[in-house]
């Protein structure tokens, strides 16, 4: 009897998982990654990777890869089935697809299929024309005017400039900043207005038909760093039949597969609201805690944002002169919080619990001392008196003692 009723119990708990889980992928973006080839100076196997990790992370997106043959091989037989996807990413650079394969493409654009073009990938297909009205912007691939008009930002507008000469340059790679240009659009909508991107190529002098042309982010390409002396634009939007594209032209991976510009907070961000404006022409993302701003970029290693744990951490073993990284991602989850009692609480208990730890350094001790005085409450008294017995932590605990006793 009791072996049925566990069978029983134990059917019902299958058949809720498994509605539970059939809502949950009901709601999720179907998402078709197209990759397989790439010039000689970019590794689309380390790129891809990169790229899955991130949309997956999101966790609102069911992806697929679709694998290209290997460059000089026979393209007829590929042509993924598009339709069935509301979004494919594109991180491709290499042979031609058949014409079948580039007309179901065209069709599930202009029928509103979503697509998101990463870096190289506005190399790509510079002979194909629906691909370049799509991609509103590329380069090399002996484009010239014939591809269309440069586009740069000047002074508060977009310029487009139909002078002859080649499509495509880049200086040195480097960091740099990036503007956002239309701050009311889902994708960037909360985001910073300008923030310091990690290490990547900036393409410049990118041109093509650039019609129903969004620019929603620009760099400024610096002659000192060979560039452009332009302000390019770096994310970008397309309207093509009901179809949505979302461009960004960073995010370059070498030939010594260094992913450090995938590592980007913003990059990552980006990618993820970007590939889910292009499925739905929503965000429904909600605005990341750790943000870069316009000074240091912003590396998130794992492709994710850290754990609170992780965060303290890291943060315990702070001492000056070396990295504010994590000390400074717990300083703006905590001004994020603003007057969200419950929050504060939280992150109060934690610093509490850091400081009570044997393996905290002085410096991490001295700096959540004075986080404490403006946003403690009396239940870090106890703590601070006893650091207030310590040389090394005495003058930032009599402080804090100070402050949250006379509140
Ligand atoms: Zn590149």
């Amino acid at each position: 009897m009791k072996n049925i009723l566990n069978n029983r119990i134990s059917i019902v708990i299958t058949i809720l998982i498994l509605i539970f889980s059939a809502c949950s992928n009901e709601k999720k973006h179907q998402v078709l990654l197209v990759t397989g080839q790439s010039n000689s100076s970019h590794n689309w196997e380390a790129s891809h990777v990169a790229l899955k990790k991130i949309i997956d992370n999101a966790e609102i997106f069911n992806l697929d890869i679709a694998t290209s043959p290997k460059k000089g091989s026979d393209m007829s037989d590929f042509n993924p089935d598009f339709k069935a996807y509301d979004v494919v990413v594109i991180d491709y650079d290499g042979d031609s697809w058949s014409k079948k394969a580039q007309t179901n493409f065209e069709q599930y654009v202009a029928n509103g299929g979503g697509v998101v073009v990463v870096h190289g990938a506005n190399n790509s297909f510079p002979e194909w024309k629906e691909y370049n009205v799509m991609t509103g912007l590329g380069g090399w691939g002996n484009r010239d005017e014939n591809a269309g008009p440069y586009v740069r930002w000047d002074n508060g507008e977009i310029i487009k400039d139909s002078n002859p000469g080649k499509a495509g340059m880049h200086g040195n790679k480097s960091q740099f900043i990036v503007e956002t240009r239309d701050n009311l659009h889902p994708i960037m909508k909360g985001l910073p207005l300008k923030w310091m991107h990690t290490t990547d190529e900036l393409y410049g002098r990118l041109r093509g038909p650039a019609k129903n042309l969004n620019v929603l982010a620009t760099s400024w390409s610096d002659p000192k760093t060979n560039g452009s002396g332009n302000h390019e634009p770096v994310l970008l939007t397309v309207k093509y039949g009901k179809g949505r594209i979302f461009h960004t032209v960073l995010g370059h991976v070498g030939t010594d597969k260094d992913l450090i510009a995938y590592k980007s907070a913003l990059f990552i961000y980006t990618i993820q609201r970007g590939t889910e404006w292009a499925a739905s022409g929503i965000v429904s993302q909600k605005i990341p805690a750790d943000l870069p701003n316009i000074a240091t970029p912003l590396v998130l290693p794992s492709y994710k944002q850290y754990t609170v744990a992780k965060l303290f951490e890291k943060a315990m073993k702070y001492e000056i002169g070396k990295s504010k990284k994590f000390i400074n991602l717990i300083s703006q989850r905590i001004r994020n919080q603003k007057g969200n009692q419950e929050g504060i609480a939280n992150l109060e208990n934690k610093i509490i619990k850091l400081l009570n730890s044997s393996e905290t350094t002085s410096d991490a001790r001295n700096y959540f001392c004075r986080e404490l005085s403006w946003m403690g409450s009396k239940k870090a008294l106890v703590v601070l008196e006893t650091l207030a017995k310590q040389p090394e932590t005495a003058d930032m605990a009599k402080y804090a003692i100070k402050r949250l006793t006379s509140k």
